[in-house]
């Protein structure tokens, strides 16, 4: 599963919390350009693991939003929400192995420890229950249904440092123990923790190329270590730039104008939009509007890699994007 030298596979795998914005379209593009680019493939997997993500409507908008700008996938729609028996049977594995303990551990009480914090802001775990004993263990479920975390090697110890070579920001090396920690790979409300789903599904689906936004590039070294441990290969990552608004702020789904439901409505092409998009990274001339498929032919990552800063959405991305073809 996962073979380093079979056909690229990428994917796109969004979450359907919202429509698209433009951060989405951009991950979307990028991937979309890399698998073809390589004459390969790419399968879509709606991630509504959590029951607040979960809509039918939405996945369909998002649906519909993808197949407008032209980036087409070969397989899937395959909903998270429906892979639970999966998800469980690699659970049962890491615990079987000893590899997992439960946690009792709030929020609240995790980030009041004043720990230093991994780089998606979540608290590194101070190892607070890694040692409870079973009676403990029974005694505390009483009061409240615990979380699973995974144990991650001592800092001291090779097996936790994870090295890869990101497609666009290059080598990067990772300390479990430093970055996160022993990890969550199921919620105190049974909702399997994202590293675990996204580490079982792109091997069981055969994805080998992993293309999405860099605020995901510090979770790479958990979801390497995860794979190794259920006996998969990890994918290739590709991450791309931000995009954010000029005071550095990262866009969000709350810039309703920015959204593809409020961009079509105004009458901007989808070719204005890729081509916008691939301007800022230098994959097209800045002011031509573009098609996705038109740029399959001159896509590098190497061309991303010497624009790897974020980009920002100002007045004159703006003017760009909504000038007229
Ligand atoms: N579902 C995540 C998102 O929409 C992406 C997860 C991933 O690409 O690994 O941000």
């Amino acid at each position: 599963m996962g073979e380093k030298n079979a056909r690229v596979r990428g994917r796109f795998a969004p979450t359907p919390s919202g429509r698209m914005h433009l951060g989405n379209v951009f991950s979307a593009l990028i991937a979309w350009l890399s698998a073809r680019s390589a004459g390969g493939e790419v399968m879509l997997r709606i991630e509504d693991l959590d029951p607040r993500a979960r809509s039918h409507e939405r996945a369909d908008a998002l649906m519909a939003d993808l197949e407008w700008l032209g980036l087409t996938w070969d397989d899937g729609p395959y909903y998270q929400s429906e892979r639970g028996a999966f998800y469980a049977e690699a659970l049962a594995r890491l615990a079987a192995a000893g590899l997992t303990f439960p946690c009792f551990c709030t929020r609240a009480e995790l980030h009041a420890a004043s720990a230093p914090h991994a780089s998606d802001g979540t608290p590194v775990y101070p190892g607070t229950c890694r040692r409870l004993s079973a009676d403990e263990v029974r005694r505390r479920s009483q009061v409240r249904p615990p979380a699973t975390r995974l144990r991650v090697p001592d800092a001291a110890d090779p097996a936790g440092t994870i090295e890869f070579c990101d497609l666009a920001y290059g080598p990067q090396r990772e300390v479990l123990a430093d970055e996160c920690g022993d990890f969550l790979v199921r919620r105190s409300d049974g909702v399997v923790a994202y590293q675990l789903a996204v580490v079982v599904d792109d091997a069981l689906m055969g994805v080998n190329q992993v293309v999405r936004g860099r605020d995901l590039l510090g979770s790479c070294a958990r979801q390497t270590y995860l794979a190794g441990l259920l006996g998969w290969y990890a994918p290739t990552y590709g991450h791309v730039p931000l995009l954010v608004a000029p005071d550095g702020r990262r866009l969000s789904k709350r810039e309703k104008d920015l959204d593809l439901g409020s961009l079509r409505e105004r009458g901007v092409a989808p070719e204005r939009i890729i081509g916008t998009l691939a301007a800022a990274v230098g994959l097209a001339e800045p002011g031509d509007g573009a098609s996705a498929t038109e740029l399959i032919g001159s896509f590098a990552w190497e061309t991303i890699a010497t624009h790897p800063q974020d980009i920002v959405v100002d007045e004159d991305f703006l003017a760009g994007l909504c000038k007229k073809l």
